[in-house]
Parts: C-alpha cells; sequence; structure tokens
C-alpha cells in the first residue's frame, strides 16, 4: 500500500466519496492515520433492554414486536424491540423501504445508541443497528472509535477505511526519535492506541468529557456529571507524569499517544511557519494610493463615526497598500466591531486605483450577507459588485465572470470557491478574506501560492479573538490590526445563567417577548459526528416549541435543509417574517439580523467559551436591549460555572479568551473543533497550549534537517496546501 496514494484506491471509495472526505481534509491514505477519533463508544457489552438508563448510551439486542410508519407533522418509523421484561422504541426520521422491510416483526436487532424517556417508555432515536441471523457475531473487544464525520459519511465507511490503513501505520516514517526518549511512544504505537485503545482503558479521573457529543437529553434525567464522565467514553488518558525537560508534565485529559501526535503536528506548524518566517508573498503588488474622493464621500454619508480602533486599522492598511509588495495583514476583531467597514476602506482604495477587488466569505449566508451590505453602500458610488453564488443559473454567471475579465465589473463577493476562478480579474488588486474563525498557517500558504506575476494585497479577518501571547507565536507571517474597540452606543446583551429545569419560565419569556415585536433564536447543541441527530434536536425542540407557543411562526434551520430553503428562512427572518428561530450552531458564523434580540443557548455547558460568545455576538445588533440565556443542565461542575460565569460578567471576546486560557478546560478554550475550519487537524490551542513551548524547541532541533522538516511538514500541512482549504 502506497501511503501516498489517493484515497480512492482503497476498498469502498468511489469519486463521490472521496469528494465528501476531501471535505474533512483527507486525500491522500496517509491522510487517514491522522484522522484521529473525536471519542470512544464502549461496545463491548450488552445491556439488557430492562437495564437500560436514560441518559447514557448503551448496546442492546432485542426482537422486534411491531413496525409502523406514522405521518405526523413528519413521517417517521417506529420499531418496537421487545427482550424479555423490558422494552424500547426505535425512532427514525430518515429510512427507506428496504430498511423498514429488514425490521418486520420477529426479526432480532442489536443496536448502539442513547436511551432517552421515563422507563417503560424509553426511545431510542436513529440508533446504529445491525440485524442479526441466526449466529449473532462475536460483540467488539475493542472501543468503538467515533471519527469527526461531515455531510453523509457514515462512521462504519470511516472506521472500515481506517481498520484497511491502520495496519501500515508503521511504514510512516518516525522522523522524532527525540519524543522517544522523554517517555512518549513512537509514531505508530502513538497512531494505534489513539485509533483502537483497548476495552479496558480506564476513564481518566477528573477529564470531563467531550464538550458537544450527544443530543439533547431527555429532561428529566440529569447527564453524567462532569467528574465522572461514562466509562470508557474518551481516549484523552491522564497518565503519571514522566519527568523530562522538553516535555512538561501534562495536563490532565490527554493520553501519551494523543500528546506525542500532538506535539508532532504542533511541531509541523512551527516549522513551516520558520520555513516561511520573513517569507513574504513573492512578487511585485500594485501601490496602491489612498482613495480620495470615494471613501471621504463614504464617511460623509454614515450614521455614525469610525472608532479610534478603526482609523487605526484603516491608516495600518493604507500604508501597506501603497507600497509594491503585497499586503499580508489579519485585521483581528471581535464580533461586531466593524470590520466590514475597515475591509470596505481597502476595497476603496483599491477601486479608486483602477483595481479589481475579491471578497469572500466563509460560507454562501454570509457571502450573501456581505454582498447586500456591500452592495447598500458601494452601490451609491457608481461601484458595480458581482454577486457570485453557488446556485447561480450559468448565464447570469458567465455574464459576471465576463465582467470581471474585462475589468467593468470592479468588486466580486462570494465564497472561498470564488478563489478558483481568480485567474479570471482583469486587474486584482486586493483579496479580502473574512474567515470568522480561524486561520491556520496551511491556509496562508494556499493563498500564497495562489499568486503569480503580480500578486494582489492580501487582507484577512477574523473574528476568534486570540491572547495576544498566543497570537505572536501563531501568527508570526501575518502584520496585524486589531480593533480593541466596540463602536458606542450599543446596549451590552445581559446573559443569564438558567437551569434547564426551568425551561417554562423561558418559554413564557419568549412568548411575552415576541409579542411585543421581538424577534429570538434557540440555539440547539451541536453533534459533532452525526448531522441526523444534530437536525433531529432542531427538527424535535422547533416541533415542542411550536406545540407551547402556538401563536408564534416557528421555523428551524440546520445543516441538513437544504440551501435554498434555508436562504428562504433566513431572508423570512431578516424580514420579520419569523418570530422564533430554531437553529443550530450553523448560526454561529456572522449572521446579522439586528431585529433579533433575545437568544436562548440549549446545554450551553457543552460549548466552547468562544463559541459561545460568537453565537452571543448575533444578538445585541439593534437598538433594542437584548438578552441571551444560557439554559445548562443541573448540576453544574465547577469549571463550567466559572466558565459560564465569566460569560455572564464580560462580553468582550479578548478578556474570554484570556479566562479561558487561564481555566484551561480541555478542548474547549477557543471553542470546539467542529466547524469545519479549524487550523489544525488534531491540536487544540486550548487545550494543548502547555505543549506551544514544547513544540516550538522541537521544531528549533528539527528545523537544519532539511529532509525531517519536509517530511513533516508535508505529513501534516502538505496535503491541505495541495487542496487549497481555506474554508
Ligand atoms: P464584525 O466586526 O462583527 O464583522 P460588522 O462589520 O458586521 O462587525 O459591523 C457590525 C455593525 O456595526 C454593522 O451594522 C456596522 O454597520 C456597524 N458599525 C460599524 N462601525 C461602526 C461605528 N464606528 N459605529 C457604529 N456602528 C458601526
Ligand atoms: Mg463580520
Amino acid at each position: 500500500m502506497d501511503l501516498d496514494a489517493p484515497l480512492t484506491t482503497l476498498k469502498g471509495v468511489g469519486p463521490k466519496q472521496a469528494e465528501k472526505l476531501a471535505r474533512l481534509g483527507l486525500l491522500r491514505i496517509h491522510d487517514l492515520l491522522l484522522h484521529l477519533p473525536l471519542r470512544f463508544e464502549d461496545r463491548t457489552r450488552l445491556t439488557p433492554l430492562a437495564a437500560l438508563r436514560s441518559g447514557t448510551a448503551a448496546l442492546f439486542e432485542g426482537t422486534v414486536a411491531s413496525t409502523e410508519v406514522v405521518h405526523g407533522r413528519r413521517r417517521m418509523l417506529l420499531v418496537r424491540l421487545e427482550q424479555d421484561h423490558g422494552q424500547l422504541l426505535l425512532r427514525f426520521f430518515h429510512f427507506g423501504a428496504t430498511q423498514r422491510q429488514a425490521l418486520a416483526t420477529g426479526t432480532r436487532v442489536r443496536a448502539f445508541g442513547e436511551i432517552r424517556g421515563l422507563p417503560g417508555t424509553q426511545e431510542c432515536v436513529h440508533p446504529d443497528y445491525r440485524v442479526l441471523r441466526e449466529v449473532p457475531p462475536p460483540l467488539d473487544t475493542v472501543l468503538t472509535p467515533i471519527y469527526p464525520a461531515a455531510d453523509g459519511l457514515s462512521q462504519r465507511l470511516l472506521r472500515d477505511l481506517v481498520g484497511q490503513v491502520l495496519p501500515e501505520a508503521a511504514r510512516l516514517p518516525d522522523v522524532l526519535p527525540e519524543l522517544q526518549r522523554e517517555g512518549l511512544p513512537d509514531l505508530a504505537t502513538a497512531l494505534h492506541a489513539a485509533h483502537q485503545p483497548p476495552a479496558d482503558t480506564a476513564p481518566p479521573a477528573g477529564a470531563r468529557p467531550p464538550t458537544t457529543q450527544s443530543p439533547a437529553q431527555h429532561e428529566l434525567i440529569p447527564p453524567p456529571t462532569e467528574s465522572a464522565p461514562p466509562a470508557g467514553a474518551h481516549f484523552h488518558t491522564a497518565q503519571a507524569p514522566a519527568q523530562s525537560e522538553l516535555v512538561p508534565s501534562p495536563a490532565p485529559g490527554r493520553s501519551p499517544a494523543l500528546r506525542r501526535l500532538v506535539l508532532e503536528e504542533l511541531c509541523a506548524h512551527q516549522l513551516a511557519l520558520m520555513l516561511h518566517a520573513g517569507d513574504r508573498p513573492q512578487g511585485k503588488a500594485p501601490a496602491l494610493r489612498p482613495a480620495e474622493s470615494l471613501w471621504p464621500r463614504l464617511v460623509a454619508e454614515l450614521p455614525f463615526r469610525l472608532t479610534g480602533a478603526q482609523e487605526r486599522a484603516i491608516t495600518e492598511i493604507r500604508v501597506d497598500l501603497a507600497r509594491a509588495q503585497p499586503m499580508n495583514r489579519l485585521l483581528q476583531g471581535d464580533v461586531g466591531s466593524g470590520k466590514t467597514l475597515v475591509a470596505v476602506a481597502a476595497a476603496l482604495t483599491a477601486i479608486e486605483a483602477g483595481y479589481q477587488v475579491a471578497f469572500m466569505a466563509p460560507t454562501e449566508l454570509l457571502a450573501r450577507q456581505h454582498a447586500r451590505n456591500l452592495a447598500a453602500w458601494l452601490e451609491p458610488l457608481g461601484i458595480r459588485l458581482a454577486w457570485l453564488g453557488g446556485r447561480q443559473p450559468k448565464g447570469e454567471r458567465d455574464a459576471l465572470l465576463a465582467d470581471l475579465a474585462s475589468g467593468a465589473c470592479t468588486l466580486a463577493v462570494g465564497t472561498h470557491a470564488l478563489f478558483q476562478d481568480l485567474v479570471g480579474f482583469r486587474r486584482l488588486g486586493l483579496a479580502i478574506i473574512d474567515e470568522q474563525h480561524r486561520f491556520g498557517v496551511h491556509q496562508r500558504m494556499a493563498l500564497r501560492d495562489k499568486g503569480k506575476g503580480t500578486v494582489p494585497h492580501q487582507l484577512i479577518m477574523t473574528a476568534t479573538p486570540i491572547p495576544r501571547t498566543l497570537a505572536m507565536s501563531l501568527y508570526a507571517d501575518l502584520d496585524q490590526s486589531i480593533l480593541d474597540e466596540r463602536p458606542p452606543g450599543r446596549t451590552p446583551v445581559r446573559t443569564a445563567l438558567i437551569s434547564s429545569e426551568r425551561r417554562d419560565e423561558v418559554i413564557e419569556r419568549i412568548r411575552v417577548a415576541c409579542g411585543e415585536g421581538v424577534q429570538a433564536y434557540w440555539v440547539c447543541p451541536l453533534v459533532e459526528d452525526s448531522d441526523v441527530l444534530e437536525a433531529e434536536a432542531a427538527e424535535s425542540t422547533a416541533e415542542r416549541l411550536r406545540a407551547a407557543l402556538p401563536d408564534l411562526r416557528i421555523e428551524r434551520v440546520h445543516g441538513r435543509v437544504k440551501g435554498v430553503e434555508r436562504d428562504q428562512t433566513m431572508d423570512a427572518f431578516r424580514n420579520g417574517d419569523i418570530d422564533l428561530l430554531v437553529a443550530t450552531t450553523v448560526i454561529e458564523v456572522g449572521v446579522d439580523v439586528p431585529n433579533a434580540s433575545l437568544m436562548i443557548i440549549e446545554n450551553a455547558e457543552r460549548m466552547g467559551l468562544s463559541q459561545l460568545h460568537q453565537l452571543r455576538g448575533r444578538v445585541g445588533r439593534g437598538h433594542r436591549a437584548s438578552a441571551c440565556v444560557l439554559l445548562y443542565r443541573a448540576p453544574l461542575g465547577e469549571v463550567a460555572q466559572t466558565r459560564l460565569e465569566a460569560l455572564r460578567r464580560s462580553d468582550n471576546g479578548f478578556e474570554i479568551a484570556e479566562v479561558d486560557l487561564q481555566i484551561r478546560g480541555p478542548g474547549e478554550m477557543l471553542g470546539t473543533r467542529q466547524t469545519g475550519d479549524h487550523a489544525y487537524r488534531i491540536a487544540d490551542w486550548g487545550r494543548d497550549q502547555d505543549l506551544m513551548e514544547a513544540a516550538t524547541r522541537l521544531a528549533q532541533t528539527v528545523f537544519p534537517d532539511r529532509q525531517r522538516t519536509q517530511t513533516l511538514i508535508r505529513r501534516w500541512l502538505g496535503t491541505a496546501v495541495e487542496y487549497g482549504n481555506v474554508g
């Protein structure tokens, strides 16, 4: 097996699957080895139906007593299982005819899933199941890994692929023997342990369960408390500290295997930074003079004054743009700090100098929103804007591309996919990238490689506040401008912590507020390994809220809602035609609906602080006083309490990030890793902060050795660069 070969050489991967896998950054066989599980499930033991406990996940068997399709508001398949004196209802929202037939009465089934409901009426939504023949297969002997997945990629496929590849792990050269001298496992051992830990792996003392792992549980049964995660639920096992010089003693929650791999990845990123430090984009950029007429005209029309921070950032950018060397600048600013206007100032400079501008956003939703806002500001100045959408009629799109090629159109707005067409500009002077999330070194390298001949200036915007100390090492190759000032006159969002036992009061509050014309969001928890369960949480929450609030117009958006429908729903919400929008965290990124001034976030204790802060930033954008309710499941652990309190007290993203650094909740300081556009494969800026320094020192040792350096960069960043994974 050639570890560098494309994934299509594996059994079970056709072009379709390959495309989905590529979206996870998985292109080559060795990428699979580095795609680590999020967590593990224990399927090594069977639980009798009568002994199932709500709020826990279990492996169980039973005989189908009845199967029926019910047509309510939503069509679903209900399968009743029986065994001895126990029974359980299986509920499916997505199913086909064959599945229904396979679950006929009398069939024996083995399944795994999360149990909800009261004894006697317990149920399991979308279990992972198999039909049993005469001789049931043996039970698993190892824990079942749950991989980060996306868009219709099944866990089964990922597990199968990793299973095919893992035996070859030893052929991946271990180029960091230093780490073995530190008492850490070698590469192959670490990979095996990370993918397939033995079943008796004890749950770590004091480790937290993963932040956002399971769907809404039943109201009446408390979830496992933080100090007692479900057995074998996670591989971040704490071990006795190994004293060493290079590697600090471990923070709880990571196994030596994971630390070994994280160190290697961080080291690879450091090496990439070292290789490219001071190595600004090659080539010449157009030297752009400050806009002398357009920008003052726009400013004169604004109903507000620029903040000092905005003025400073604009000045810094202008200095860069006036040089013949390509700008490479990161604009960091908390949600609502007014980054867009700064970008517009830069865009006007380029346009007035006779150049074109490309404005990119990570999602179609955001790109559309940007297009709308930019048009309102720029069209009065006579600037023609091209909106490049994914679902545009071909004729329209071709016409726009022709206008970009001729230079008739000066500003193009679209998603990162727009990058493929960059060559089609006549005179591109500036590329603006609204990232909203993290912007990793590999993503920057991918952009850098686009330059041929004259290189456009680059402005990257991010809303993830990063403590300065951290930013210095992470963005060593970028100049930075920071918007650390909020526009005045905003009423801060009032944040309340409320136990989910008081859910009824919260619903009553929504009824009253929406009656007075307020619009509200209800955010459902993220389920990072299953878009089916996540969608189901949003669907059933919307259903329950509709029942409780019959007078309100309630809609829902989630990852399974088709693009067109999602756009329509968002437009309707923006137009005030929806009172309450039930959503998954898809609304986290930059959605701007000023009239929305109330937000409820369910299971807030499971989300990252930064993610919560981003979500909360969706309200408090209009004139109305806004509120954010963080619903949590009691009892709240001490760490969770401190974290949520910090969020309640502060609305400053940088401050919150600092608090997060101090508390250092494993894996969740700067948000969780599921947004799909994170900087690392396995490392986490929050959890792995303490390894950063060791990784830097390791990189310094390795750097003189070009061969090792290249191997590591290629292994960890290579395919992402190749893929141009910028969003
Ligand atoms: P973000 O930094 O989160 O991208 P935006 O650029 O979307 O923020 O700005 C948020 C809102 O604040 C927008 O409605 C924008 O018009 C407004 N805004 C920008 N600058 C100022 C300012 N100096 N004073 C008041 N409002 C401003
Ligand atoms: Mg923005």
